[in-house]
């Protein structure tokens, strides 16, 4: 069958133009208006990778000033993430907080090594079966950094398509998803470059579509915004009301030897495996067959951690009956403490205590 010509085609309606229009105004301000940002420069997967695994859960100036270049000088390539122990992924991701992403970092690193000589691959199937990378990233990494027709929807861009759209359903409600994840697959469909679209998506949403006073004026989709248009867009997408907060008080113990060693305990659950903690309570401690006595406080912080605000009190405390330190607690060289995975308050609180 002979190919169809361009006057052959179906004139597009209506939606189609205004389709259109959305995604060439996105691609074109963000090929005029980028950040430049590190992982930008050349579009190697393994750092698009890196970027997208950091950034879903940590704010971009963090990434950017404090641990991206940090991490890739540890870990260059694929390769040196695969064949280091958990113990380095977690001491080098230590800040970033959310430590599973570490974990599942390295053990995607280890998949790759198996089954794609090191590299990523760009079928977006393949990139979904390696582990911890689900759907958003699986589509980040495969138009970001391979130019592929992928969709995808984070945060910002689920804010962009509801405010774009007027989509009225909960943020997070299962129609929700499925309507942003339509109209990105659209959009995405109807881009001259995959990779300017979705990232001019996300940098719409962080810049100018922001949670709060959207600066619509100087916009590049204003002319095709129904929540603009309607006036709503500051209150979309809709959120269900917040988990409420919890206020915690907690005692953590620095416990010192004679030699100077720091008392720590290996964390356990599904979201601290591998991290070290401060001893917290006396009789979590008290049961595990040595007691505790709290010695004078060296200082006190505030900490957020989901819906919890702690005040943690830092106390220092001398141990009674504690040979190699029992059950799970563990003797730690003052020089090692650095290079032991710990998670943010624990650094604050060897902070105070002066021991970093
Ligand atoms: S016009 Fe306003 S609400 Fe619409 S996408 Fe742009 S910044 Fe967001």
């Amino acid at each position: 069958m002979p190919p169809i010509s361009d006057a052959q085609r179906p004139a597009p309606n209506a939606k189609d133009r205004r389709l259109l229009a959305v995604a060439r105004g996105v691609e074109q301000w963000f090929k005029a208006s980028q950040r430049a940002l590190p992982w930008r420069a050349a579009y190697d997967p393994y750092q698009i990778w890196i970027s997208e695994v950091m950034l879903q859960q940590t704010r971009m100036e963090v990434v950017v000033d404090r641990h991206f270049h940090r991490f890739l000088e540890r870990f260059p390539d694929v390769a040196t993430l695969a064949h280091s122990s958990q113990s380095e992924v977690l001491a080098a991701w230590s800040g970033l907080g959310y430590y599973r992403r570490a974990r599942m970092l390295r053990e995607g690193a280890r998949h790759l090594m198996r089954h794609h000589e090191g590299r990523l691959p760009r079928d977006i199937e393949a990139l979904r079966a390696v582990p911890g990378i689900g759907r958003y990233t699986a589509g980040a990494i495969a138009s970001i950094a391979f130019d592929e027709r992928a969709a995808i929807v984070d945060g910002n861009v689920a804010r962009v398509i509801a405010r774009l759209e007027q989509i009225e359903d909960p943020f997070g409600s299962a129609v929700f998803t499925r309507q942003t994840w339509a109209l990105a697959a659209r959009l995405v469909g109807a881009a001259r470059s995959p990779r300017n679209l979705n990232q001019g998506l996300m940098e719409l949403g962080a810049l100018f579509c922001t949670p709060r006073a959207p600066r619509c004026t100087s916009c590049p989709l204003q002319d095709h915004c129904h929540g603009r248009a309607s006036g709503e867009a500051e209150r979309l997408p809709v959120r269900r009301a917040p988990a409420e907060t919890r206020a915690l008080k907690i005692d953590l113990f620095v416990v010192q030897s004679a030699d100077g060693s720091v008392l720590m305990e290996a964390a356990t659950g599904p979201l601290m495996a591998g991290m070290y903690h401060l001893p917290q309570t006396p009789g979590l401690f008290q049961s595990a067959g040595a007691s505790l006595p709290p010695g004078p406080r060296l200082g006190r912080f505030r900490h957020t951690i989901t819906n919890r605000r702690i005040q943690f009190n830092v106390l220092a405390s001398e141990p009674e009956n504690v040979a190699d330190g029992p059950g799970d607690f563990f003797w730690v060289d003052p020089k090692r403490l650095a290079a032991v995975p710990h998670p943010s308050y624990v650094r604050k609180a060897l902070d105070i205590a002066g021991l970093l």
